[in-house]
């Protein structure tokens, strides 16, 4: 699943079409039967989004084509006088100079309506993160913050790995409720979370502390990283037991050993 700093990098691609009256087509039957290909043939493309994990075409005319890239999704963006590509895409956008092409799906053709139902997007300029944790709070608040700060609904953009670096950096657990978890924690997990996915855009790489580390010591105290299936869609949790105690795991500690884990280096 793309995380929403790969998808800014592949809005920032799309951009040579922006302003083109472009030319569609479906080559592949499963495209074809989207029918966003009719829908957008012989308008001008009028700007590309990432919100979150999808990306918005806005063409003229209020028709929107939402992109969501799951595991083999894709798009390719090359010169017209570049060879072509072999195989059959979803989607072929062809301006005067670029072409883009989309392959594996799935495309949904969107009024600006439902483009709204997705949340506020942690990577967009100006992002208010006040605003995001504001909105945390006004769904249940027995949801588990692992789960809730991936609802695309809510926040858009965050990942699952994201989340599990963002949540230790945090030292807030994933299974805490948001009930169980401070504004200020919040805040601040949301705010390590865009600062990495920002320099991510960028091209910088980080290494991770939890995500995929099961079973090998947590970088700031060294207990091992444990994982578990978490949330209706049964993502993969990554937390260190020490460092990111629930609420209640946090009271039924011993005095010697509350509040934050020893330091080792
Ligand atoms: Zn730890």
């Amino acid at each position: 699943m793309p995380e929403g700093d790969s998808l800014h990098r592949l809005a920032r691609r799309l951009q040579v079409l922006v302003g083109e009256r472009v030319e569609a087509e479906s080559p592949n039957p499963r495209g074809l039967a989207t029918g966003v290909a009719r829908a957008v043939d012989g308008r001008v493309l009028e700007r590309v989004d990432a919100v979150g994990k999808n990306v918005l075409l806005q063409f003229e005319g209020g028709v929107v084509v939402r992109s969501h890239l799951r595991m083999n999704g894709r798009w390719r963006v090359r010169r017209l006088d570049d060879p072509a590509w072999r195989g059959t895409p979803w989607l072929v956008l062809r301006g005067s100079e670029w072409e883009a092409t989309q392959w594996n799906g799935p495309m949904l053709q969107l009024g600006a309506h439902t483009a709204r139902m997705i949340g506020p997007d942690l990577l967009a300029p100006g992002a208010d993160l006040a605003e995001i944790v504001g909105r945390l709070r006004r769904v249940d608040q027995a949801r588990l913050v692992g789960e809730a700060l991936v609802d695309q609904r809510v926040v858009a953009g965050i990942g699952n790995m994201w989340l599990a670096e963002a949540l230790w950096h945090g030292l807030v657990s994933p299974w805490s409720s948001l009930a169980g978890v401070s504004d200020d924690d919040l805040q601040q997990t949301l705010a390590w979370a865009q600062a990495a996915m920002r320099a991510s855009v960028d091209g910088q790489r980080s290494s991770r502390a939890v995500y995929r580390r099961t079973g090998r010591g947590c970088p700031r105290c060294g207990e091992p990283i444990r994982s578990r299936g978490l949330g209706d869609a049964n993502r993969t949790a990554y937390w260190c037991p020490a460092c990111q105690p629930t609420a209640t795991e946090r009271e039924g500690f011993e005095p010697s050993t509350s509040g934050l884990p020893p330091v080792t280096p």
